[in-house]
């Protein structure tokens, strides 16, 4: 909603700390929104009734179609990435495969990265392929390798910036400015950096999808997504949505609507938290390097600086040594928990390689390009102080 600035005479977009807290829609008599707790919702009279069975979209018909609880947290998060409309799913692999099975036929081509989220990456090599759905990887920070893969059957592109496990960077605007021409749809996971750091829409991405789970929820306790485009993408979607079925809780959106009340205060505390850990890790003897896009000493800083506002909770490092020495860091951790998941308030950390420790020999990772000394640390809202004196003991261990 735009509202009157009577002093300037114009129309004045709200910020985000503002429209996270009214943007949803109007309040009855509770301050906190009702949780509709409800599977099926009930008609006054036949007409109605089709008429709800009809409307695409509809609230308040069947929970798989729609939710009001749902309508009020992805009106927010519409807002926020600044697309025509939002839809929520049970999770973000759920927002990612119900897109891509929207969008996608037998005979197409798809162009994905090298690095993508590690379940993302599983369709794209071999579940699409399964299909006939034919998918060229290419490497995300070279604009050429995406103009290269361009076929006339190329349906979609699919990007996903900042990406595991190095933070590489796609550049958005170039990607979209080669799609667009030829009619490729433009796809992108903004997960990692979250709405109030990068919004690719901006860039002209086309459909914009979110793991909620991470920090738009924010507290680590709902599995959630999200996928933000037009009304008539949109419409589309949610018909695939309606038979796959990935549907998000009442609760779970009740929780995600309470998240993004503070979502702008978290990223912020998040950011600055981030980039101060990293500066402070570059400056450690322990540490080998130190991957964050927020630093000038990361390849792609000059672009990150460009579409970013801010550089988001990962911060991933190679500690000094292997397999053991970052197993022992990792282990001496007390602030940060050994987790998985990221953009919370809780800082976790995790050491990549122990994914595989148990599989797999030091040499065998190697030559599968997992680092041992590798460690991804999400960094939380807790005092930098204290996260530093943290990591700094557990250095001490190594
Ligand atoms: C976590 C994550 C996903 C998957 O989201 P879930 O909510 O766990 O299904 C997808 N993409 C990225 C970048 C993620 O970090």
């Amino acid at each position: 909603m735009q509202k009157q600035d009577p002093e300037l005479g114009g129309i004045k977009q709200q910020h985000n700390e503002t429209l996270v807290i009214h943007e949803d829609g109007n309040r009855d008599r509770s301050v906190s929104p009702p949780i509709y707790y409800t599977a099926t919702f009930q008609a006054e009279n036949a007409a109605e009734f089709t008429e709800m069975a009809e409307t695409p979209r509809h609230p308040e018909y069947y929970t798989r179609y729609g939710n009001p609880v749902h309508e009020r947290a992805a009106k927010i998060i519409a807002k926020l990435e600044g697309t025509e409309t939002a839809m929520l799913t049970g999770s973000g692999m759920g927002a990612i495969s119900t897109t891509l099975l929207t969008l996608l036929r037998a005979g197409d081509h798809v162009i994905a990265q090298t690095r993508h989220y590690m379940s993302t990456a599983k369709i794209m090599d071999e579940m699409l392929p399964k299909f006939g759905v034919d998918v060229t990887v290419v490497e995300q920070s070279d604009v050429q390798a995406f103009a290269d893969a361009i076929k006339p059957n190329t349906k979609l592109i699919m990007i996903e910036t900042p990406a595991n496990p190095t933070l590489v960077v796609t550049d958005i605007k170039a990607v979209v400015d080669l799609a667009h021409p030829q009619g490729i749809l433009v796809a992108a996971d903004n997960t990692f950096a979250s709405p109030m750091n990068q919004r690719p829409h901006d860039y002209g991405a086309d459909i914009v999808l979110h793991s909620a789970t991470k920090y738009l929820g924010g507290h680590h306790d709902i599995t959630a997504g999200a996928i933000c485009t037009s009304e008539a993408l949109a419409e589309q979607i949610w018909r695939t949505h309606t038979a796959i079925g990935s549907v998000l809780s009442p609760m779970d959106a009740w929780l995600l609507l309470r998240g993004l009340r503070t979502l702008p205060m978290r990223v912020e505390r998040i950011n600055a938290n981030a980039l101060a850990l990293a500066e402070f890790l570059e400056a450690q003897p322990q540490i080998e390097q130190v991957y964050y896009p927020g630093l000038p000493s990361h390849p792609q800083h000059e672009l990150a600086k460009k579409q970013m506002s801010g550089f988001g909770a990962v911060v991933a490092f190679a500690v000094k040594g292997g397999y053991k020495e970052t197993e022992r860091f990792v282990s001496s951790l007390h602030l940060s928990l050994n987790a998985v998941s990221l953009g919370g308030v809780d800082s976790l950390a995790v050491h990549t390689a122990a994914m595989w420790g148990g599989v797999m020999t030091e040499e065998q990772m190697k030559t599968a390009g997992i680092p041992s000394n590798f460690v991804r640390y999400s960094v939380g809202v807790e005092h930098i102080e204290d996260l530093k004196n943290d990591v700094w003991q557990a250095l001490q261990q190594i």
